[in-house]
């Protein structure tokens, strides 16, 4: 809140009086100093020097980038946060060179071109044969009432989680992602109605994407490819997409925490997957933020015979409000009704992690609980070589336990579920455990069920917290490929 309110203040906070220059990487390269310090992000010049003391990560992680091209670690640190928005007062001019990137890891063979600054993406991309056979590709047909847009995916296990389709305003969007992101976005010949379908053939990997023609005329064309149309690149490289979903609920889960239910457009077709966070964007006092959130169930499901089916239309977030919090302030103060954007989905946890797993636990402190919602549901209902979920939560106060109630009623259906809680500031008749993350706590509650089972450790929560959790699990043996770690 200080950063925004020294942007408003009217300081010439670039020194150059309101001008824009183009900045050549031997003038970027002079400013390499902490009272003098210019960094490039995506072929834009910003003279970083009057946020040196606001940036959460520090100074010396902002002058790994002095006088330099930091779009790669600022991709590698936080993408998802708006710089453009954030250093908008800051921006000197642009890179006087106009960038040329090669496609990174798609392509082999243009390894050896120069590498350019500001990590921008290539205009246009040349494949190796390798990638090419590996490109989706895409067609379309019409009826007098349908427009199908068919992306071949050329990938075999294709499932709902990895198709993002959003249309509003004669603006399509289809994506396909994994590791890669796929991209069909289109500005349509023709105006279409609000619900679009999507049919997935995951065998073959063919997706569908359904669109009902407002007026039954025959299309001459699908319409405008728009910049990012029919590209396949590494899914890091696609900046973030957002649609404003409207707040549909609000309920209270504890003191200071509630389960926000967000409806998305119908015209979205968005699922979440295990393990991953979407991120929220408000503008506030005239800047952007944006800010990472895990979606959970809308309550834990104690009948796990069936997968849960997929509501599709509602995301559901647990979050918890800070008295002093920028964001959550500004969120709470969200009426019923309103909107807000939420992002595609991001984050590094596979399924498949879990799905030849024995003996599951999982370490949450506060709302660190909220990844393992949706993993704690999806091991139950379909990991079948599962014999123990151990989730272990710490907590402040009893106050402060999320779903207490839901999680000791899913421990007695569900043998193989087991829940401990810890806390670190018991009042005086607590009768659990108390204490904080420690080496004898965990060499405590983690055991593996059977000498050599197969274990996943899931940890979450304040980040001294999981990086002190990591550290003790490691010195008690487990190794990195059995530790996971929910991060942005
Ligand atoms: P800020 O203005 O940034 O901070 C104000 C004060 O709030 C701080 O001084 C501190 O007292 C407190 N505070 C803020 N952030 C933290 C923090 N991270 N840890 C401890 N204290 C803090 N939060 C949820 O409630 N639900 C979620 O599902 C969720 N998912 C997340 C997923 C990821 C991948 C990550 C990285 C974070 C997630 N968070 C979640 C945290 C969330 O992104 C914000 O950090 C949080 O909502 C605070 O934002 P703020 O702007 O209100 O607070
Ligand atoms: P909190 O209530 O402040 O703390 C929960 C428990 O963790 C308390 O017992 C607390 O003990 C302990 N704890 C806090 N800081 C610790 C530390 N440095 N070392 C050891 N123990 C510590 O937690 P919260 O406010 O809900 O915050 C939850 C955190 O989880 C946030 O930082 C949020 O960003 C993160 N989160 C991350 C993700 C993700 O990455 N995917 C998802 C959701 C939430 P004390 O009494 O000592 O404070």
């Amino acid at each position: 809140m200080d950063w925004i309110r020294l942007t408003k203040s009217g300081r010439d906070l670039t020194g150059l009086k309101g001008r824009l220059i183009e900045v050549t990487e031997d003038e970027l390269a002079k400013h390499n100093k902490k009272e003098d310090c210019w960094i490039c992000i995506r072929g834009f010049v910003y003279n970083v020097t009057p946020y040196m003391e606001y940036h959460p990560g520090g100074e010396d992680e902002l002058m790994k980038a002095a006088g330099a091209d930091g779009t790669d670690l600022f991709d590698q640190v936080h993408r998802w946060v708006n710089y453009e928005s954030m250093l908008k007062e800051c921006l000197v001019g642009r890179m006087a060179v106009k960038p040329i990137a090669a496609p990174k890891e798609i392509s082999s063979t243009l390894s050896e071109e120069k590498k350019q600054l500001n990590g921008m993406l290539p205009e246009k991309k040349v494949l190796g044969a390798s990638a090419r056979d590996l490109t989706p590709s895409y067609d379309w047909f019409q009826t007098d009432s349908l427009i199908t847009i068919v992306i071949y995916t050329k990938q075999k296990d294709m499932n709902a989680e990895l198709v993002i389709v959003d249309c509003e305003d004669k603006r399509l969007r289809g994506e396909i992602v994994d590791d890669h992101s796929y991209l069909v976005e289109v500005d349509l010949d023709h105006a279409v109605q609000e619900d679009v379908a999507v049919n997935i053939a995951e065998k073959v990997g063919k997706v569908e994407i359904i669109l009902k023609k407002k007026d039954n005329i025959h299309w001459k064309m699908l319409g405008q490819a728009l910049e990012s149309h029919n590209t396949f690149i590494k899914r890091t490289e696609r900046g973030l997409f957002y649609r404003k979903c409207k707040l549909v609920s609000k309920t209270e889960v504890t003191h200071d925490t509630k389960l926000l239910c967000l409806m998305l457009p119908r015209s979205t077709h968005l699922c979440v997957p295990v393990g991953q966070h979407i991120y929220l964007k408000q503008t506030i006092a005239g800047t952007e933020v944006v800010k990472p959130y895990t979606p959970v169930l809308p309550f834990l499901p104690l009948d796990f015979k069936e997968p849960p089916r997929h509501d599709g239309a509602h995301l559901y977030l647990m979050i918890k409000m800070y008295s002093c919090g920028l964001f959550t302030q500004a969120l709470d103060h969200l009426q019923i009704g309103d909107y807000i954007s939420v992002s595609n989905p991001e984050g590094n946890f596979k399924k498949s992690q879990v799905q030849t797993s024995e003996d599951l636990f999982l370490l949450a402190a506060g709302t660190g609980f909220t990844p393992m919602v949706k993993l704690l549901n999806f091991a139950l209902t379909e990991v079948g070589c599962l014999r123990t979920v151990r989730l272990i939560f710490f907590n402040k106060t009893e106050d402060d336990i999320l779903w207490r109630n839901q999680l000791e009623q899913l421990a007695l259906k569900d043998e193989r579920f087991e829940v401990q809680f810890i806390l670190s500031q018991p009042a005086k008749d607590w009768v659990g455990k108390q204490g904080k993350i420690s080496s004898s706590l965990l060499s405590e509650c983690v055991k593996r069920s059977r000498k050599d089972s197969k274990v996943l450790i899931c940890i979450c929560g304040p980040t001294p917290f999981t990086e002190q959790g990591v550290q003790y699990l490691k010195d008690l043996g487990y190794s990195q490929e059995e530790i996971h770690t929910f991060t942005a």
